[in-house]
């Protein structure tokens, strides 16, 4: 188990993590999500006793990041964004030269037995140079296991990849964590709501939203929302939209206008849809708001940069989401 309470990281005068607190369950797969810079690895970092916290409180597997920060390394997994091996040995060498410097006995055995975890026992006698990214990365993941730790924290583990290896290499988290508790950063929306039983979405050092993918989904269909898109300037359409009874505002996004309507129980859209009918705009979609998570990272982020950056316009506000697109 995780817990994080009030967790806070500054380099300098940057605050890299702010005030943070969330949990991670055993058997489940917590995915934390956020686009670049958003302060996971400094926040994994911590977590696995190799960073001390500026303040706050974490403890892992039982045991304080601050104060017992050798059993907390002894019971966590640590798979960084990018992976040291040596690319020269072979990747049973290699896992044996982890557990002998974990102290583990039966080296060779627990070797072959993470390799078959993460099914690379085929090419144990493979040098590491010789194996495919996906493959080095299954080698990494099997000597975070080497030592059976109850935690597993892995940092962007599917960067890189190919399409058959992210798939491969996400089946296989699942399967993890079943057995560990799991913590897997991800700047993938898609990927954080296919892996993960609960998703804590971080943005600029700040959790904004945690929850399961269909909780948080549902947190924000309940306000009734929909997204509109015309082949017209929002600017054009939005004057007409916001004289509508039904609709409480109307914003653009990065997909088009969403529209809020003034309370949950009013769907807003057949009143749109006269209304782009009688202006005789090109509709291109008319459906509810925030069916994947995507959106609601969208939305939750937007509304947090819009209030601390209220003069910026939505389209500007955002430095995070261009980078947050990959699906
Ligand atoms: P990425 O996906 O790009 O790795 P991230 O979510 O893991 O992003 P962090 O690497 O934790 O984010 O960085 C959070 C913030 O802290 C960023 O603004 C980064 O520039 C800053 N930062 C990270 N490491 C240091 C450091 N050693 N010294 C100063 N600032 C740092």
């Amino acid at each position: 188990m995780i817990e994080v309470q009030d967790l806070v990281k500054k380099y300098g005068s940057v605050a890299a993590v702010k005030s943070i607190s969330f949990t991670a369950q055993p058997g489940q797969v917590t995915g934390f999500l956020g686009p670049n810079g958003a302060g996971k690895t400094t926040t994994m970092r911590m977590l696995t006793g190799f960073l001390p916290p500026t303040s706050g409180k974490a403890q892992v597997a039982g045991f304080d990041v601050f104060n017992q920060s050798m059993q907390v390394r002894e019971k966590v997994g640590y798979l960084p964004e990018n992976v040291p091996l040596y690319r020269d040995m072979t990747a049973l060498g290699y896992l044996m030269y982890v557990g002998e410097i974990r102290g583990i006995k039966g080296r060779r055995d627990k070797g072959m037995e993470v390799l078959e975890r993460v099914q690379l026992a085929h090419r144990a006698d493979s040098r590491i140079r010789t194996l495919s990214k996906g493959m080095r990365q299954r080698v990494g993941l099997a000597s975070a296991l080497v030592h059976d730790p109850d935690v597993l924290i892995l940092d962007e583990p599917t960067i890189g990849l190919d399409p058959i290896q992210v798939l491969e290499l996400r089946d296989l988290v699942r399967e993890l964590g079943k057995r560990h508790t799991v913590l897997f950063s991800t700047h993938i929306l898609s990927e954080a709501e296919q892996v993960c039983d609960k998703v804590v979405i971080i943005n600029q050092g700040e959790i904004v939203a945690q929850g399961a993918p269909t909780e948080l989904r549902n947190m924000l269909e309940r306000g009734g929302r929909v997204l509109l898109r015309l082949n017209i300037p929002a600017e054009t359409a939005l004057p007409a939209l916001q004289a509508l009874p039904q609709v409480a505002s109307a914003v653009p996004g990065l997909d088009g206008i969403i529209i809020t309507p003034p309370n949950p129980n009013t769907d807003p859209r057949p009143a749109i849809a006269r209304t782009v009918v009688e202006q005789g705009w090109d509709l291109v979609e008319l459906r509810p708001l925030a069916v994947n998570l995507e959106e609601i990272f969208l939305e939750l982020t937007r509304h947090q940069h819009a209030e601390t950056a209220p003069d910026e316009t939505p389209e500007a506000s955002s430095p995070a989401e261009s980078e947050v697109v990959e699906s």
